[in-house]
């Protein structure tokens, strides 16, 4: 018989209790001298200490703005192929007039809207057309003369100042900036992309600062040739990635972010 089998049941216990006694020994003499650290360090993002415990910000604190949560959307694309895809509607509180809100150009008789965002419209009510041809619309298509400048804007609940991510070739000539956003207690990062651009404001590169008002380029027809416009997008990026480690064509990639209805984030005019 092996000489373990003899080992009598009250020695295991003590040997059992001299195992798990042991971690007990050493996290006491571990913790005997380090201060303990404050509880704000432990307490979650959108919790504040309260004594011993971290509770929720308490009504009026700066929480940003509303989550607007994503929804699920689909259309045939123009090979007839079924699409789906992530969206995030227009939340109900925000207004759907987008003469409302301030755009990033300034026209004088205010925004005329070739296109609106239409991704959270069932397959058949989305844009369908030759000029501005693919199936359904993520973005504000603007009208505005050639050459109309086109600004920085800030985003509702900016944190700091935006970083150009691109400003290159991807919808035409585009430029798509990096806006770190509050909103429900937490940041999260959005990105602002404007395309079909005449040009790309001189000097300016990816990883540069974009403050509100900096001259960005000009509407043009960049990969659209005839139909002088800007295209508007919104994309909030997904959780868990830094979209300045993505590569420039990667960032509208649906594993990078999610189209957003640019009424959820844009000001409204005053
Ligand atoms: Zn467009």
């Amino acid at each position: 018989m092996h000489p373990l089998v003899r080992v009598s049941p009250l020695a295991l216990l003590g040997l059992l209790g001299a195992a798990t006694r042991e971690p007990a020994r050493a996290r006491a003499s571990e913790a005997a001298p380090v201060a303990p650290e404050p509880l704000a360090a432990y307490c979650p993002e959108g919790t504040l200490p309260d004594g011993d415990a971290c509770v929720a910000w308490p009504d009026g604190a700066d929480e940003g703005g509303e989550d607007a949560p994503a929804a699920a959307g689909g259309h045939h694309d123009r090979r007839g192929r079924w699409q789906a895809y992530d969206q995030i509607p227009r939340q109900p509180e925000r207004p759907a007039d987008y003469a409302r809100f301030a755009w990033p150009i300034a026209t004088p008789d205010g925004p005329r809207v070739l296109s609106g965002y239409d991704l959270d419209l069932p397959d058949e009510a989305q844009r369908r057309g030759r000029r501005l041809s693919h199936v359904g619309h993520g973005g504000v298509d603007l009208a505005a003369p050639r050459g109309t400048e086109v600004h920085a804007s800030p985003l509702e609940h900016q944190e700091g100042d935006a970083e150009v991510l691109c400003a290159g070739k991807l919808f035409g000539t585009t430029d798509i900036t990096r806006h770190t956003v509050r909103a429900a207690g937490r940041v999260h990062d959005s990105l602002v992309l404007v395309g079909h651009l005449d040009g790309v404001a001189p000097g300016v590169r990816a990883g540069d600062t974009a403050r509100a008002g900096d001259l960005l380029g000009w509407v043009g027809d960049s990969a659209s040739p005839g139909l002088v416009h800007l295209h508007l997008e919104v994309r909030r990026v997904r959780d868990g990635v830094d979209p300045r480690r993505v590569p420039a064509t990667q960032l509208v990639a649906p594993e990078t972010s999610i189209v957003c209805d640019p009424r959820n984030v844009l000001p409204l005019a005053p």
